[in-house]
């Protein structure tokens, strides 16, 4: 298969060929298609199955660029995932106007990302903690979110995160798209799936 069979802008396309990715991934091919007819998606992918852009070329082919809202929210447990998938998708996106990802994490100055809200990302990428400081806060607002993305998600059990992830949900629109990935998949993990997807369509490579 190619990218171009795939129903994604041509801004995206083009960037795709840019960057010299002709094949998708395993994980890509099956999990882009659903994600663009808007299913959620509970993927087993390890880090190298180009799981990064299997959600984010869905995201940034769907967020809305005339309206500066976070519209998608990634979540990953550290702020390293944090800056790297913030800087993959920019990579991705940057044939697209008006676009702007921010990534909030911990250790990150808090007053930068309060000030950098009085123009909010259409994709917020970020780790628990410091998103639910936001949010108690108030400094965020996490009305307009459409897609969610839960990554690496045994290592956000592992270290400890259940209980901001289920303060995060119980505050984020129910209609929304959300998005599972984890390296494997004990009962905790797929607890979460149960807890935070809806109907989701079961994907391992
Ligand atoms: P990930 O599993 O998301 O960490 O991605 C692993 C690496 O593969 C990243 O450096 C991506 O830039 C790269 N990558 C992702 N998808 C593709 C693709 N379809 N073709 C070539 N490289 C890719």
């Amino acid at each position: 298969a190619v990218f171009d069979a795939l129903n994604l802008k041509p801004e995206l396309l083009q960037r795709l060929q840019e960057m010299k990715y002709h094949t998708p991934t395993a994980i890509q091919e099956t999990a882009i298609p659903l994600l663009l007819e808007g299913h959620d998606v509970a993927g087993q992918a390890e880090t190298g199955s180009g799981k990064t852009a299997a959600f984010g070329l869905p995201i940034l082919n769907s967020v809305q660029l005339d309206l500066q809202q976070i519209q998608a929210l990634i979540i990953v447990p550290t702020r390293e995932l944090a800056v790297q998938v913030q800087k993959e998708l920019k990579l991705y996106g940057q044939q697209l106007r008006n676009l702007k990802i921010g990534a909030f994490y911990g250790g990150h100055k808090f007053s930068e990302e309060t000030a950098s809200l009085a123009f909010p990302p259409q994709i917020l990428v970020g780790t628990p903690g410091r998103i639910v400081d936001h949010l108690n806060r108030q400094t965020i607002d996490l009305k307009h979110i459409k897609q969610l993305v839960l990554d690496e998600a045994d290592k956000l059990l592992e270290m400890g995160f259940q209980e901001e992830l289920d303060q995060l949900m119980r505050n984020l629109p129910k209609k929304r798209q959300s998005i599972l990935f984890s390296a494997t998949m004990p009962d905790k993990v797929k607890g979460l799936v149960v807890r935070s997807l809806n109907k989701p369509k079961m994907l391992q490579v």
